[in-house]
């Protein structure tokens, strides 16, 4: 069996954090069944691009407290890390800028924690990848004893949603992120890399902040939905499957827990639930979502239908009146399909893969996806909408 733990926490308030975080850790075994005394330990956070904590995109920084203090308590050492989106030049001073804009600065006064600002990578062998065999990894994370994965709940314009098992995709050092969108271009192989890196880092416990999820088109551009719960496990899959029966999504649309179940990394009929929730209800995925360039392989057919079904079946990223031609996009689209025309960008759609980093990118939500009439119809037709 694999256990999941859920547990209520309407708020971000200190004491329920704190004996939410004390629950979890005793229902594994304690925290020194995981991690050692002494030993220092990754935690691997969500901190996408600079956000204040109400804003629903990062990690919060309370939840973050709560389980490095815990962690403290049991002599181990938290190294707080994780490489931002690829836009985000990943550099100590970068890093400095997102813990203090982020409130981790802040909340995490007074108690013993590292801060990450090591920008080392090495290029590490993924042992048993499906589709990659080697990753550019932050060393600070290779360096530690252990992982705990604290992840934020969150719809996702690309892979439809970022739980444990995605954040784990911030491993991944800084601009190197970029390659695998321009590799792996459909959201299904794109998955399966998400799965190679998970099965490699192996987190001893991932963490899922539901208290305050995103929804709609995130995972920076959303809207915060209250939901009101932690999600614990020690199988990131597990986590991200009751994360999808929280928010009503069902959890084989989703790519990534499908490829999971293939491949054999999730069986849903051996999860032991600990605890109870209510469905949030109305909860609203990403407008992409409901996955009709999966139901078209263009692989499988010729290269015509392929840009056909680009156009016909997935959504058209373009800027809209809120842009102010700061280029961060066109610094991080791994097809280099943006330029600066007349102080705004403009997107080479014959270049674009649909990857929508620049949707995630964007710090003005200058970024629309917008849907074709085909598209609609489509939707209508399969019953997604
Ligand atoms: S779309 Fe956003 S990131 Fe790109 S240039 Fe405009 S404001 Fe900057
Ligand atoms: S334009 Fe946007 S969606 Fe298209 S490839 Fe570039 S980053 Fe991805």
């Amino acid at each position: 069996m694999t256990e999941v733990i859920i547990k209520k926490c309407p708020s971000y308030a200190s004491s329920l954090l704190k004996a939410a975080a004390s629950e979890i850790f005793k229902h594994f075994g304690g925290v020194n069944a995981l991690y050692k005394k002494g030993s220092r330990v990754a935690v691997k956070v969500n901190l996408i691009t600079p956000a204040k904590p109400e804003e629903a995109i990062v990690t919060h920084p309370a939840v973050v407290r709560a389980f490095c203090e815990e962690l403290v308590s049991a002599g181990v050492i938290p190294v707080i890390m994780d490489s931002p989106n690829a836009a985000i030049k990943y550099s100590p001073e970068s890093l400095k800028k997102i813990y203090e804009e982020c409130g981790y600065i802040e909340h995490l006064k007074g108690l013993p924690v590292e801060f990450n600002y090591d920008v080392s990578s090495v290029n590490v062998k993924i042992e048993n990848g499906k589709v990659i065999k080697f990753a550019e990894l932050i060393c600070p994370l290779l360096k530690a004893d252990g992982v705990l994965n604290l992840a934020k709940g969150k719809t996702h314009a690309f892979t439809y949603i970022t739980g444990a098992t995605k954040n784990l995709f911030g491993t991944v050092a800084g601009i190197n992120k970029g390659a695998y969108h321009a590799k792996l271009k459909n959201v299904e192989n794109f998955s399966e890399m998400l799965l190679d890196i998970a099965g490699f880092v192996k987190p001893a416990l991932s963490v899922i902040d539901a208290v305050l999820c995103m929804e709609g088109n995130g995972p920076t551009g959303g809207t915060p939905k209250q939901a009101g719960y932690l999600i614990a496990s020690t199988n990131t899959c597990a986590a991200d499957k009751v994360f999808c029966d929280l928010i009503g999504f069902p959890f084989l649309s989703y790519p990534l827990l499908k490829k999971a179940s293939e491949r054999g990394i999730l069986a849903a009929d051996s999860i032991r639930l600990t605890g109870t929730y209510e469905q949030v209800q109305n909860f609203k995925m990403a407008d992409t979502s409901a996955g009709l360039y999966g139901f078209v392989n263009p692989n499988a057919v010729t290269r015509l239908f392929a840009v056909l079904a680009k156009d016909l079946l997935t959504l058209k990223p373009d800027m809209n009146s809120n842009c102010t031609g700061c280029a961060v996009c066109a610094k991080g689209c791994p097809m280099k399909a943006i330029s600066i025309k007349k102080k705004r960008a403009v997107i080479d759609h014959s270049k674009c893969i649909r990857c929508y980093c620049c949707h995630e990118m964007c710090p003005n939500k200058a970024v629309d996806l917008k849907k074709k009439a085909l598209y609609r119809l489509g939707e209508k037709l399969l019953g997604r909408k």
